[in-house]
Formats: C-alpha cells, structure tokens, sequence
C-alpha cells in the first residue's frame, strides 16, 4: 500500500499537529503518546516516509536504521531505565493492530508492564 500522507504522524512530523517532543535526530523523531498505556510512552517514529516496519526494513538506508537504535540508546538513558528495564514494540498491519499507517515503536517504561500479551 502507498503511504498515506494525511497520517496523524505524517501531521506531526510536518508540524501541522501538536506533539510533546522528547527527542530528535537527523532521522528520528519521539513524542508522548496522546493517551500512554504505561507511566513513560514515547513513540519513537523515523522522519521520513515509511508505513511500517516492513516497509522501513526493506527500504531504509543503514544510518536511518542506526538512528532508531541511537533513539532507543537516548530514551533509556534520558529515563534511566537500563537497569529496571522497558518495552519496545512496534504493531504491523491487521494482525499486529497497527492504526497509524506511519512506522513507530511505542516505548514504555516508569512501572512493571505485566506479561507482553495475553490472549
Ligand atoms: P498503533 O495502534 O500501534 O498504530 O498505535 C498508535 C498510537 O498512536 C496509539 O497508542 C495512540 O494513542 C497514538 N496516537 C494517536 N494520535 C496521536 C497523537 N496525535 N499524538 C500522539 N500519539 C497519538
């Protein structure tokens, strides 16, 4: 599917919506989810135009890839979780539940975040 460029994020990223940055690179861009399900949730987003992480991992360039590390690296020392730990995870198409067709990895942390799924 084409990406879709009335995204909310797509929004946020071309400053036309509202979002609490946290932390920015050449790349990558992370802001508070709008409703967190955790005490921290970044969504941690690549700056250019991908739909999700399959898109991103067949079409990125490696410095676009090593940005999102670099993010991931940022947030957990900003919040200083490399000891009591954090959870990155990204939703892909239907099964996955993804609802904003624009890449993003939700960062959560601040509390035990329970077992991963349950089905
Ligand atoms: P997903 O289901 O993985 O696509 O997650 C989309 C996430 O985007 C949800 O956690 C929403 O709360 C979040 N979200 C939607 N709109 C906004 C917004 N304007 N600003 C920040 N987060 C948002």
């Amino acid at each position: 599917m084409p990406y879709n460029k009335n995204n909310i994020f797509a929004k946020i990223l071309r400053r036309e919506a509202d979002a609490k940055i946290v932390y920015e690179n050449d790349y990558v861009l992370c802001f508070n989810d709008i409703l967190p399900k955790a005490k921290i949730h970044v969504l941690i987003i690549p700056k250019n135009e991908y739909s999700n992480i399959y898109d991103f991992s067949k079409n990125s360039s490696s410095q676009e890839k090593e940005s999102i590390f670099l993010a991931f690296e940022t947030l957990i020392e900003l919040f200083k979780l490399d000891k009591s730990g954090c959870r990155i995870i990204t939703n892909h198409e239907i099964d996955g539940r993804q609802e904003v067709p624009h890449l993003h990895f939700h960062f959560l942390g601040g509390q035990d975040l329970g077992k991963m799924i349950n089905i």
